[in-house]
């Protein structure tokens, strides 16, 4: 008996379902490209973790970061880009068809586009856990119009940290930085600006142990690392800015990464293998918007179809 198995090629698979995953699967679908997401188990990336969206253009009112997410996805698959809820455990970019693993399955296409994002860095603290969404933060650009007349701690002494303080006090009564030396890893420039910011102040040499309040943040408990002296901080909410981490744990090997982990690209979304591009926050550090992703997302879908038509190793 005569017997063969037929394996699907997608055109392109895109990895991650961000608001870059999901812009670059709608453009893929609207060039007519045979289009998977490979969405993960938990789709849908930061955005589901924020409520109000206010800076998305074309919504003149607020948007739930999940509506969001959701109705371009819907937009995707009305081009006819497919879904796999599954996480990418394992890529093999050195052959082509490029193959994909999941959880018991591979998947296969003649380009990728990646677009798994970075997630924030946490404390690690249960109290920091139970307390996000309800004062805690990982987005200032997000979060900070919220806290209105309030105060604020910023945990870190990054760029990201001092830039993002700087956004909140146009909005906050007062903002503290709370930073575990006595030195600023910040740019000079950002220190001279947050410095002299009558509306910020620095506690130095110190962590914080323990976020406080029940339903919502109410303060902080910070320690000093030099004396070990203990004090409570009233807050009302709390950044924090400890830095990303890009979500490339699968691609070592497979693409170039720079050193802190995130996709290297040249020309557009191209990374440094041929026919595999990369979009959004996990090749972005600086931007990290939901809009700035999006359009990345665009730009990728469109390197991706340039490539594939050069290589005239379009599906359809
Ligand atoms: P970063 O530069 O890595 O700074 C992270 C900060 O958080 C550091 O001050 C670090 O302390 C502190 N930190 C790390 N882990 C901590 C922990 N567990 N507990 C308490 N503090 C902790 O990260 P980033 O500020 O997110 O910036 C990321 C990259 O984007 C950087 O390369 C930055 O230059 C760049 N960026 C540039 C601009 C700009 O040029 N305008 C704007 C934004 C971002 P230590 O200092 O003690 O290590």
């Amino acid at each position: 008996m005569n017997s063969w198995c037929y394996t699907l090629v997608y055109d392109v698979i895109v990895i991650g379902s961000g608001p870059a995953g999901l812009t670059s699967a709608l453009y893929c679908g609207r060039a007519l490209l045979k289009t998977l997401v490979i969405a993960g188990t938990m789709p849908g990336g930061q955005l589901m973790l924020t409520t109000e969206v206010e800076n998305f253009p074309g919504f003149e009112q607020p948007i739930l970061g999940p509506d969001l997410i959701q109705r371009t996805r819907k937009q995707a698959e009305r081009f006819g880009a497919e879904f796999m809820q599954e996480n990418a455990i394992h890529v093999d970019f050195k052959i082509h068809p490029f193959k994909i693993n999941t959880d018991g399955k591979t998947y296969e296409s003649n380009a990728v586009i990646i677009a798994t994002g970075a997630s924030a860095k946490w404390l690690g603290l249960d109290s920091e856990t139970r307390l996000r969404g309800k004062g805690v933060s990982s987005c200032a650009t997000c979060d900070g119009f919220f806290f209105r007349g309030k105060d604020t701690v910023t945990v870190g002494g990054g760029d990201v940290a001092l830039e993002d303080t700087m956004f909140l006090t146009k909005f906050v009564n007062h903002a503290t930085i709370i930073h575990r030396r006595d030195a600023l890893r910040a740019s000079k420039i950002l220190q001279d600006r947050a410095l002299k910011n009558p509306k910020i102040s620095f506690v130095w040499d110190s962590v914080v142990e323990e976020v406080l309040g029940e339903q919502k943040v109410d303060g902080v408990r910070v320690k000093n690392v030099k004396t070990g002296k203990q004090d409570v901080l009233r807050c009302d909410g709390v950044f924090v800015a400890i830095g990303h981490q890009p979500n490339t744990a699968i691609f070592e090997g497979q693409i170039e990464l720079d050193q802190k982990g995130y996709a290297v690209t040249r020309q557009g979304t191209a990374t440094s293998t041929e026919g595999v591009f990369a979009c959004g926050d996990v090749r972005d550090f600086h931007y990290r918007q939901a809009v700035t992703a999006a359009g990345d997302g665009c730009r990728a879908a469109m390197d991706a179809e340039d490539y594939l038509e050069e290589k005239g190793d379009r599906a359809r």
